[in-house]
C-alpha cells in the first residue's frame, strides 16, 4: 500500500480523488492547502504527492518548489489548467515528476501515478553506476535502487525522472540513447503525445546539464537520434 497526499483547494475534486485512490488500495491523506501540506509533510512519510498547482495562499509551485529543497525523491504529479502549458513547463522545470491538465480522466491518474510509484522503488539492478571523465576526480555516482546520485562527495537534487534518465544515460555512456528509450524508461502509461513527450524531455537534458555543468561530463546531442554521455575531453 502506498501513502498518497493530494493537495487541491477544490473540495468536490478531493473527495472524489481520496475516495478513488482509496478504493484502489492506497493510504490516502488529503490537504486543502499549502500550509496544511507543508506540515503533513513534515510529520509523515508519503510514497507520493498529488498536487494541484491552483492553490490558495502557498501556490503549488512554491509548494514544489518546498518539497524539491527537502525530499528530492519524492514522485510529485501536478494537476494544470487545460491552457496552462506555461505552468506544466515551469512544473516540470520546478521538479514535478508528471503533469495532468483538469479536467483528467480518473483511470489516467492511476496509471500516471502507478507508474511514477512503481519507478519509485524498482529495484532495476544491483549497487551504483559511477562515470567520471578525465580531467576531473568528482566520480558521478548513481544509485541503481534509489532515485539518488552523487558528484564526488556532494548529493544531486534529482526527481525520479532525472534520475532514471540519468541512470540511463550513464548505463549507456558513450552511445547514443534515442528519445524511445528515454520514454520508455520513464514508462509513462499512457504514453504522453509525442510532441509533448520531446519537450518535455529536453526540459529535463537541460537540467541535467545544469547539474553536470562541474562534473567534466557532458550530454551531447546526437543529431536528432537522441543523447550521448561523455566525458568533456573526448
Ligand atoms: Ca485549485
Amino acid at each position: 500500500m502506498s501513502s498518497l497526499l493530494i493537495i487541491e483547494d477544490d473540495e468536490l475534486l478531493r473527495d472524489g480523488l481520496c475516495a478513488q485512490l482509496a478504493q484502489a488500495g492506497h493510504g490516502v491523506t488529503s490537504a486543502p492547502d499549502g500550509e496544511t501540506a507543508q506540515t503533513l509533510l513534515q510529520s509523515q512519510r508519503f510514497d507520493g504527492v498529488v498536487l494541484d498547482l491552483g492553490l490558495p495562499k502557498i501556490s503549488g509551485m512554491e509548494v514544489l518548489r518546498w518539497v524539491r529543497k527537502r525530499l528530492p525523491a519524492l514522485p510529485v504529479l501536478i494537476l494544470t489548467a487545460r491552457d496552462g502549458i506555461d505552468d506544466r513547463v515551469q512544473g516540470l522545470n520546478a521538479g514535478a515528476d508528471d503533469y495532468l491538465t483538469k479536467p483528467f480522466d480518473m483511470a489516467e491518474l492511476q496509471a500516471r501515478l502507478g507508474s511514477l510509484l512503481r519507478r519509485s522503488r524498482l529495484p532495476a539492478f544491483g549497487g551504483s553506476l559511477e562515470l567520471a571523465s578525465n580531467n576531473t576526480s568528482r566520480y558521478l555516482r548513481v544509485d541503481a535502487h534509489l532515485p539518488q546520485a552523487w558528484l564526488g562527495d556532494e548529493e544531486l537534487e534529482l526527481t525520479q525522472r532525472e534520475w532514471a534518465l540519468l541512470q540511463l544515460l550513464v548505463t549507456h555512456a558513450g552511445r547514443v540513447v534515442s528519445r524511445e528509450d528515454v520514454l520508455e524508461t520513464w514508462q509513462t502509461d499512457p504514453v504522453e503525445p509525442g510532441a509533448m513527450a520531446s519537450n518535455a524531455l529536453e526540459v529535463y537534458i537541460h537540467r541535467l546539464r545544469r547539474k553536470l555543468a562541474d562534473s567534466g561530463l557532458n550530454i551531447r546531442n546526437g543529431r536528432g537520434l537522441g543523447y550521448m554521455m561523455e566525458t568533456a575531453s573526448t
